[in-house]
């Protein structure tokens, strides 16, 4: 039997998209060959990638804003340093919300100056900062938009004139937000979108004319763009399962819906964590994610028999990261609303049990 897959990433898919996708394995549209034993650069192939790029354009409302979407390798990690090479001529800035914008930052340091803007980490994270300057003189400003580990997102995106950069990873098509106040973002496919394997990149495509110097092609966007994110060969099994799934998203009514169904979902939870005497959350109430919900038990509980009724209630990936302790239910696009339900229902079960 499925289980109530709660896990932070690599994540759940739609039950669709992953028939489709298993299917696609054993013979992709009729030819008598896999998906993953043609060529790239077949018509099948070529129309599958042209596809996946048209789809994540219209969702974000970029088509025709001079906006280009590529299919990378090397996930979001690579992405830190890839926007630092291409982009960071002397001087960055980024905003530090958690372990992956840490990570970002270290890797940018290699490439030019780094001013951290602001930075959450002295109540570890559990925040997104506010009332910062940004600096005028800044090649771009880097955020997070959702902290997948602490379970904060960024409610109001910064307003600068700076070249927004942004690592949505964990919340991409998740909400109704302006993605043309953004000239980069990207996100690693396993939490929202498809298998680990490959990176959305989007880019309004005028950030790039200015660059001159000189980068390696693999981590080159102007050399990515060019070649349609076929420089070499692209992961096409994480590629095609990305574009079922924004199929998916849009055969659903697209990001207005699927917002509303993350915001009936993260209600649910936060409800009870709010309401439940065994729970509290962590993140800030204001800055709460609609994406990874995290929750420690109250002081003085211990939670073994917790343990026990959601592993007996068929839920899965409920541990918190270790920097955070307790639970985080990520509630990624694809998790149905009963899930939510079923889990609340098991919380509500604990505490009678105290
Ligand atoms: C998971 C995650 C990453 C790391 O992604 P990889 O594809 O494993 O490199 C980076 N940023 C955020 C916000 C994430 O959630």
């Amino acid at each position: 039997m499925k289980k109530h897959n709660f896990s932070a990433g690599p994540a759940v898919l739609p039950a669709s998209v992953m028939k489709k996708a298993s299917e696609a394995v054993i013979d992709f549209n009729g030819m008598g060959l896999s998906l993953i034993e043609i060529s790239h650069r077949s018509k099948e192939f070529i129309a599958v990638m042209e596809r996946a790029q048209d789809l994540a354009l219209e969702l974000t409302d970029l088509k025709s804003k001079g906006y280009k979407a590529m299919f990378l390798q090397g996930g979001a990690s690579m992405q830190f340093l890839m926007t630092a090479y291409n982009l960071l001529e002397t001087k960055a800035g980024y905003i530090n919300t958690g372990a992956w914008s840490t990570k970002a930052i270290k890797e940018a340091k290699l490439f030019g100056e780094v001013v951290e803007v602001a930075s959450s980490k002295d109540y570890n994270f559990n925040y997104i900062p506010k009332g910062y300057t940004i600096p005028s003189d800044l090649d771009y400003l880097h955020i997070t938009t959702n902290n997948t580990i602490f379970g904060t997102q960024f409610q109001e995106i910064p307003q600068t004139d700076v070249p927004l950069i942004a690592d949505m990873s964990s919340d991409i098509f998740s909400r109704n937000i302006d993605y043309s106040k953004f000239d980069l973002f990207y996100a690693g496919a396993q939490k929202n979108m498809g298998p680990s394997g490959t990176t959305l990149v989007i880019v309004k495509e005028e950030l790039l004319a200015k660059i001159s110097h000189t980068i390696p092609s693999m981590m080159n966007y102007k050399v990515q763009l060019k070649s349609d994110s076929m420089f070499n060969t692209p992961p096409v099994f994480p590629i095609y399962t990305s574009m079922l799934t924004l199929e998916w998203l849009q055969e659903n009514g697209g990001i207005n819906q699927i917002e509303k169904h993350n915001k009936a979902k993260a209600k649910l939870i936060y409800n009870e964590i709010d309401q439940n005497s065994a729970f509290e959350g962590f993140a800030a109430k204001g800055d709460r994610s609609h994406m990874n919900a995290t929750f420690n038990l109250a002081k003085g509980i211990d939670g073994s028999v917790f343990d026990d009724l959601w592993n007996e209630a068929n839920i899965s990936g409920l541990k918190g990261h270790r920097s955070v302790g307790g639970y985080r239910a990520s509630i990624y696009n694809a998790l149905p609303l009963e899930s939510v339900s079923l889990l609340v229902d098991i919380m509500k079960k604990f505490e009678q049990t105290l």
